[in-house]
């Protein structure tokens, strides 16, 4: 595996990889088996494979924790080396390199709802990195995670939008055994929170099959899913939680809930 450091390097892999097709995951380190199921399917479409890794200053709020986003670059290296990856960019951009990037404003109809309600300008942040990445590695394939599903949504819709030529690969939700979904953010729970976020699944699964149970044609079908999503949101604050959102899109219940000031996300179909 190849590390560049800068744009430079990038620049002599390029012609090094060119002749060849190359898929692309973009990562913020702190790397997790969800993220190495990314490069696996990254191997199973293209030649090479290459990671970035980049804690992007522009997709955090103002109190959001860009500087305490867990970061270790020496663990993030040897578990790459586990895997088939050809290259690894990992990028140290200056505060002026990072305003001279092309701003790209994600779909406002997208980019508005769920996590956008509550993370203002987030989904702006990712674009523009998402879309400068892809300027600077032209990759035929990137790999994004369903764990961000609206990012998924709103990635393709850009690509979409742009007409890029980029093939958007979507990679399912790895999970722990209890059934957590993998998150570089569960470090922050304490053991006692961690217990409680299982719940998040457990629930978002019971969720489903009341769901799945009406769709068959009925009638006031948004009043009764919204029914049994209210009813849940409850059930989640009275055993502690705060809930951001849960809510029902794209034939998926998505939410965004804090556990002692951790917010994590989920989703499932249904
Ligand atoms: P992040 O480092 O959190 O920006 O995530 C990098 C990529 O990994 C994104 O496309 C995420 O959706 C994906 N990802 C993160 N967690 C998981 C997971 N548990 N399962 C599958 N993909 C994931």
């Amino acid at each position: 595996m190849k590390i560049l450091y800068n744009l430079e390097e990038l620049e002599i892999a390029k012609n090094e990889y060119k002749q060849h097709s190359i898929a692309f995951i973009p990562t913020m380190g702190a790397l997790h088996a969800g993220h190495l199921s990314l490069i696996d399917q990254a191997n199973s479409v293209a030649e090479n494979v290459i990671v970035s890794i980049f804690v992007n200053p522009l997709q955090f709020g103002p109190n959001e924790d860009f500087s305490k986003y867990p970061r270790d670059i020496d663990r993030d290296i040897n578990l790459l080396k586990s895997k088939k990856v050809d290259y690894l960019f990992c990028p140290n951009f200056t505060k002026d390199e990072l305003l001279k990037i092309k701003q790209v404003p994600a779909e406002p109809t997208l980019a508005d709802i769920l996590c956008g309600k509550f993370r203002k300008g987030h989904f702006d942040g990712v674009v523009t990195i998402v879309n400068y990445f892809f300027e600077l590695i032209e990759p035929d394939y990137a790999v994004f995670g369903e764990k961000d599903y609206q990012q998924l949504k709103i990635i393709e819709t850009m690509v979409n939008n742009l007409s890029l030529n980029v093939k958007i690969l979507a990679a399912e939700i790895l999970r722990e055994e209890s059934g957590l979904a993998m998150s570089s953010r569960n470090v922050y729970l304490s053991q006692s929170s961690r217990i409680k976020a299982d719940e998040i699944y457990k629930n978002l699964c019971s969720m489903s099959a009341e769901i799945s149970k009406i769709l068959a044609g009925d009638i006031e079908l948004n009043k009764k899913i919204q029914r049994i999503i209210d009813s849940y949101k409850e059930k989640f604050i009275n055993s502690g939680f705060e809930i951001d959102y849960i809510e029902y899109h794209w034939s998926r219940i998505l939410i965004a809930a804090r556990i002692d000031g951790v917010r994590l996300i989920d989703n499932i179909p249904a």
